[in-house]
């Protein structure tokens, strides 16, 4: 069988060398950019950090024991899937510069176009495109009349200068709360345009000791214990945001409600900083520094609505010029994508983009009705939240290769899920989400376009247990 994957980011990566490891053997991995990385090649703003921490954002058969800090830098995460990917010989089969962008299903196989005319010809298409990829763009009159450089969070250009300058920063995500705890020491004066003030968990970032990695190179299962540790901590977390009013939930609100209270001292920009929300109803976000770097002298959170961005800088509707050099968009990403803008045509002509018209859906995150031998690793409505997307991969990856078994050993040649299955299992995830944490009143990217939170709404003991093995009846197969 011949495979193709779409992406050489953390989960094109896994799909090849996992797919290696089952025997097969017959894989091109295609990648528009020119190197491995995704999300962590496309992001490069100063502060760039995993929250997750680095033993459990880690792939499980790849332990890392020179990790530097417990939650450490882009730059380091991304050497380490480089290493991965140069190790385990994947770089050599990846692509570049090789857009895909039409996928069709006819005779029986995937026939794929790239934007230079190479064609290929697969039987099974597994699609690592990602989440977090393509940039949203803030809808501000007068963004094209700024003077001074203006870029998205994850098109940092590093030829503008910050040292000394006046920079302005759109969002309070988690990208925005990283690049201003690095910078404001740098810059003249930082200005943060908050539309809604966050809940802010504190979190310490200690670094590991000389010692401490030479333990973990020594005993290579202390890694793997940190590892189970973090996990069992993250799942018990990850638990506690899907029942509003568990333990844990009223924990993360306590940590986050003090940590406002003790660590903001002025009352006027505490209440500015105060959500009017739930903690975790918006993905939580995670600093150790948030709160000292926004009181220096030279910060301001400004909460005045944004009327239009002007030549000078940004004029808010109480008619203030706030003047600028620097404009940075952290204005999150279009996260009803996924695979898209890949056109992908399934059985009898069935066009992704229609079947998803209305919002993104699949059976499990996985697979959808229509388009056999296709899967998605980190697609729709998968497990979000605090934990690491790299464990949801590893799972979704084992469960693609148990559909996979199906084609190798003869019993079919075409499988996808059943529109009846996909169905129920939509109708029962959305009737769970409306209760998780995401849904409890607040906007955040966790929405569909209904506002019902676009998550997996379980444990992720139910998710582990799901990805054990297919449940083949819930598929059909040809
Ligand atoms: P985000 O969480 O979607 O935040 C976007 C921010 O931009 C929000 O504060 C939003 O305000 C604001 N915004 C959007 N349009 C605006 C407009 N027209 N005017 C004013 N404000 C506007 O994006 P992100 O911070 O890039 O993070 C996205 C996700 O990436 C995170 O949730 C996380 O999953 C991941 N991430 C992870 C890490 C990590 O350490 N692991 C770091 C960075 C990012 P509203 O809140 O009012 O909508």
């Amino acid at each position: 069988m011949r495979f193709a994957i779409l992406g050489a980011g953390m989960a094109g990566i896994l799909s090849a060398i996992k797919l290696r490891a089952a025997g097969y053997d017959d894989f091109t991995v295609y990648e528009k950019a020119d190197r491995v990385g995704g999300t962590w090649r496309e992001n490069t703003y100063p502060g760039l950090a995993c929250d997750v921490p680095s033993h459990l954002y880690s792939y499980a058969f790849e332990p890392n024991p020179d990790w530097s800090h417990r939650f450490s830098p882009g730059p380091e995460i991304l050497a380490y899937f480089q290493g991965v990917a140069d190790r385990h010989g994947v770089t050599p089969r990846v692509r570049f510069g090789a857009e895909v962008v039409r996928a069709e299903f006819t005779d029986g196989r995937w026939r794929l176009a790239t934007k230079d005319g190479q064609r290929d010809e697969v039987d099974v298409v597994i699609a690592a495109t990602g989440v977090l990829h393509h940039p949203k763009l803030p809808d501000i009159e007068g963004l094209d009349r700024f003077a001074g450089a203006c870029f998205h969070s994850a098109r940092w250009d590093h030829s503008v200068k910050l040292d000394g300058a006046r920079i302005g920063i759109v969002g309070t995500g988690s990208t925005a709360v990283q690049i201003v705890s690095a910078i404001v020491d740098r810059v003249a004066r930082l200005s943060l345009f908050q539309r809604t003030a966050q809940w802010i968990m504190p979190q310490e970032n200690p670094a590991y000791s000389d010692a401490e990695r030479a333990g973990f190179r020594a005993d290579p299962d202390s890694m793997r214990r940190a590892y189970a540790e973090i996990a069992d901590l993250f799942h018990a977390f990850s638990t506690g945001l899907v029942d509003a009013d568990s333990p844990q939930m009223q924990m993360i609100e306590t940590a986050c409600r003090a940590n406002l209270e003790q660590n903001v001292r002025d009352p006027v920009l505490r209440e500015k900083l105060r959500p009017t929300y739930r903690a975790a109803c918006k993905r939580l976000v995670m600093s150790p520094n948030f709160y000292d770097a926004i009181q220096r002298p030279n910060a301001e959170v400004v909460t005045e609505g944004i009327e239009r961005v002007e030549p000078e800088g940004v004029r808010t509707r109480d008619g203030r010029l706030h003047a600028l050099d620097v404009l940075v968009l952290a204005t999150g990403f279009r996260v009803d994508r996924f695979v898209r803008p890949i056109e992908v045509v399934g059985r009898d002509g069935k066009r992704l983009d229609d079947v998803w018209s209305a919002r993104p859906s699949a059976y499990l995150s996985i697979s959808i009705p229509g388009f056999p031998n296709f899967f998605l690793l980190n697609g729709p409505n998968g497990p979000v939240g605090n934990f690491s997307l790299i464990e949801v991969a590893e799972l979704q990856l084992g469960y693609v290769l148990g559909l996979v078994e199906e084609l190798r050993s003869g019993r079919c040649r075409e499988i996808s899920p059943s529109e009846e299955t996909t169905t129920r299992f939509e109708a029962e995830r959305t009737e769970a989400a409306r209760h998780t944490i995401w849904g409890s009143g607040c906007r955040s990217w966790y929405l569909d376009d209904r506002g019902v939170p676009m998550s997996w709404p379980w444990t992720f003991d139910r998710f582990r247990e799901e990805m054990s093995a297919p449940k083949l009846e819930a598929f059909e197969r040809r």
